[in-house]
């Protein structure tokens, strides 16, 4: 019985870290992603300290891109169609 409980529970967990990687990846590689679409500086001046934070953090709130001041023009055009 004892087996069995352990077996059970070592699957769940074994569900879970699956769908959690699956979940990371996808917002990691939307990051990749978003991070084509940004100016590239690394300047930190959004408070994300680098272009992929503020690439991070696109992927969990679309309205961030404003906190880059050098986001203007066609990049930025690209970058609100990208994201919606
Ligand atoms: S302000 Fe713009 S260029 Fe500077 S790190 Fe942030 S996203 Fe990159």
């Amino acid at each position: 019985m004892g087996i069995i409980i352990l077996t059970s529970i070592a699957f769940i967990i074994s569900v879970i870290l699956v769908v959690l990687d699956i979940l990371l990846n996808k917002r990691r590689t939307k990051a990749e992603k978003i991070l084509t679409y940004l100016p590239g500086y690394n300047c930190g001046a959004c408070g994300y300290g680098s272009c992929s934070g503020m690439a991070g953090a696109l992927t969990l709130d679309k309205n961030v891109y404003s906190k880059c001041r050098f986001l203007k023009g066609e990049m930025l055009e690209q970058l609100k169609e990208y994201l919606n």
